[in-house]
């Protein structure tokens, strides 16, 4: 039985990268989450593109084992994001984001997919997101991720998804900007009480760090040499994370811990190729040794 649904934007990307520009390749939060964790266990995508998304795509997600059934393809646009790196990856610039067919988009979640026990709200209008989890019964563990496009345009929304979410997934600079603090225990702390028990602040090459009632956990990130385009990063990992939680069946303090070292591994595979190509490369048992040979000595394995 497929445990994992995810929400989130499918979409094409503009990439301006330091080895070059690269024009609509394919993207989305759901996408990079839906491949990273159906490494681990079947994934239900609901989303919506539209016409102008190659069905070839759809076809490749398929024989990774994601249910597409609830991706609607609608009359206009697939959604567009368009970014630049700055030369060192050090930041990143939104140049564009064009919502698209999201605008309009009323998810419906597909009868045999609301009892998902294991669901992730990947990066999107918070208020689809609720709309989503809306729709799910009783699930066991819901993570959420956001950025500071939502953070700005939808806090009130946004606010309301963090009451009924348990983990959420931000990265550094967003979680600073959403909690209006600098240090980032404290940042933790603040975001915490506005719902999630659980926090995962991701810090890029820095690695993530996982805050609950047990304390706090800390993970480098895996060394790299060659980098050649983060967007997903944050995307994969999530899927990743919550693709081993789903396997392993538990929510407990210390399997979410290990599933961050199986999300760090799923960001670091991202990360050496443009787009999706990184994760489509890939195997579960790619994706396990790297993690485990991480997580047995500090090795990455590379
Ligand atoms: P990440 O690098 O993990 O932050 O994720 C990048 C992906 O998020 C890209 O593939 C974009 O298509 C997608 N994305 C960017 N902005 C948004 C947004 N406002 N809502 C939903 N998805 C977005």
């Amino acid at each position: 039985m497929s445990k994992f649904l995810v929400v989130g934007s499918v979409a094409f990307d503009t990439l301006g990268l330091p080895s070059g520009r690269y024009e609509r390749v394919v993207g989305g939060s759901a996408t990079y989450a839906s491949l990273a964790g159906s490494l681990f266990v079947p994934v239900r995508l609901v989303a919506v593109v539209g016409r102008d998304f190659p069905q070839s795509t759809v076809k490749k997600l398929e024989d990774r084992r994601v249910d597409t059934s609830g991706l609607e393809v609608t009359d206009g646009k697939t959604f567009f994001w368009e970014g630049e790196y700055a030369s060192d990856f050090t930041s990143r610039t939104t140049l564009v984001t064009e919502l698209n067919v999201f605008a309009e988009f009323n998810p419906k979640v597909p009868d045999s997919f609301r009892n998902t026990p294991f669901v992730m709200l990947g990066n999107i209008h918070p208020s689809l997101q609720l709309n989503v989890l809306e729709q799910i019964k009783k699930p066991s563990l819901v993570i959420a991720d956001t950025m500071n496009y939502w953070i700005e345009s939808t806090p009130k929304e946004l606010r309301e998804l963090l009451r009924r979410i348990d983990v959420l997934v931000i990265n550094e600079e967003e979680a600073r900007q959403l909690s209006g603090l600098h240090n980032i225990v404290q940042v933790a702390k603040v975001i915490r009480a506005m719902g999630p028990k659980t926090v995962i602040i991701k810090r890029g090459e820095y690695g993530a760090m996982l805050v609950d009632d047990q304390g706090i956990f800390s993970l480098p990130a895996h060394p790299v040499e060659h980098v050649v385009d983060p967007t997903g990063a944050g995307d994969s990992f999530a899927g990743g994370f919550l693709g081993f939680v789903a396997y392993s069946g538990a929510t407990d303090p210390d399997t979410l811990r290990k599933a961050v070292i199986y999300g760090s591994a799923a960001a670091s595979f991202c990360v050496q190729h443009v787009g999706i190509d990184g994760l489509l490369n890939i195997n579960e048992q790619e994706l396990r040794d790297r993690a485990e040979s991480f997580r047995v000595t500090g090795h990455s394995g590379l």
